[in-house]
């Protein structure tokens, strides 16, 4: 197996030799934040997006990261040369760092950063053809005015409890809804739908990420000339659109054939899905900052 390097505080320690301390407040109450990142080919997906959501999730919890942006991005491009991957997954936690036992965050002076490149886990093909099989859950979005789930922080227990509920019920994933029963995203995606050709998903007074590949989506739509309309919309308007699909930097575009039992049109992902998922393949290799220099280029150091 290829050695893995992981980013802790400006050093490289080897994957196995990565740990962090029990006193950490990201282990001991979730207190941190942060990203999952792709490279596609050696691009790192809109890598300076990412960025500018986990400085500005830091913004908001006051927590002090620190590095600046660009050497932020420099850490990350370098941990990827560093681990040799032209295919990966990037996972950058910031946690508040090592405090005392209490909530006190002020008793943590050292956040922690950590970047991790992994080889990316992939959904079967099969998945992508076939589509998915989906619930709505009983358990709600974070409300925004407690932990806003624009914050894209340690703190997945929503999520989780969510993915709980989906694995009791057999499916991949899940729906949750907001306070007021306005769809919001699934545990770790954004949802999109269909109909009569136009294109829908959540805005974010609804409640969900701002993901990336939600925002790629909604580029594509345009530079592709399909309406793409930020409304809020309910499980009823799901069941009947024409098409669903889910967006996220794990799932890519993958689409959603059956939601709570019922089907979605006629049970196979449909066109506009299709359309996007080919040319969302198409921009992650070219939107981005590239990791390795081009055939004939030397590294910029
Ligand atoms: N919603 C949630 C709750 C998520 O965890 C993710 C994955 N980061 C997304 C949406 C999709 O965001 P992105 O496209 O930035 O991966």
């Amino acid at each position: 197996m290829e050695e893995r390097w992981v980013y802790m505080n400006g050093r490289y320690v080897k994957k196995e030799e990565a740990t962090v301390s029990i006193f950490d407040h990201g282990f001991l109450y979730g207190d941190g934040i942060f990203e999952g990142i792709r490279v596609y080919d050696g691009n790192v997906f809109r890598l300076r997006d990412h960025l500018v959501r986990l400085y500005e999730s830091a913004h908001s919890i006051m927590l002090d990261i620190p590095l600046d942006i660009d050497e932020m991005e420099q850490a990350v491009v370098e941990a990827v040369r560093k681990n040799e991957l032209r295919d990966a997954y990037i996972r950058l936690v910031v946690s508040r760092g090592k405090g005392d036992l209490g909530l006190d965050p002020s008793k943590c002076s050292n956040p922690q950063i950590i970047i991790i490149v992994d080889q990316v886990r992939l959904f079967p093909q099969e998945t992508y053809e076939r589509g998915l099989k989906i619930i709505t859950v009983p358990t709600r979005r974070n409300v925004p005015d407690a932990l806003n789930p624009k914050i894209k922080s340690l703190n997945y227990l929503n999520n989780i409890l969510v993915k709980i509920e989906a694995n009791q019920a057999g499916v991949g994933e899940a729906l949750m809804l907001n306070a007021d029963g306005y769809v919001a995203e699934g545990s770790g995606d954004n949802i999109f739908l269909v109909k009569k050709g136009i294109v829908y998903t959540p805005p974010g007074y609804v409640g969900a990420l701002d993901g990336i590949t939600r925002q790629a989506i909604i580029d594509l739509c345009q530079r592709h000339n399909y309406t793409v309309k930020e409304e809020p919309f309910t499980r009823h308007d799901v069941y009947v659109a024409d098409e669903v699909f889910l967006t996220g930097t794990a799932a890519e575009v993958i689409a959603v054939v059956n939601v709570d039992g019922r089907t979605i049109a006629d049970g196979v992902p449909g066109p506009v899905t299709r359309h996007l998922l080919q040319e969302f393949r198409k921009l992650v290799t070219v939107d981005g900052i590239q990791a390795f220099p081009k055939k004939g280029e030397t590294a910029k150091e």
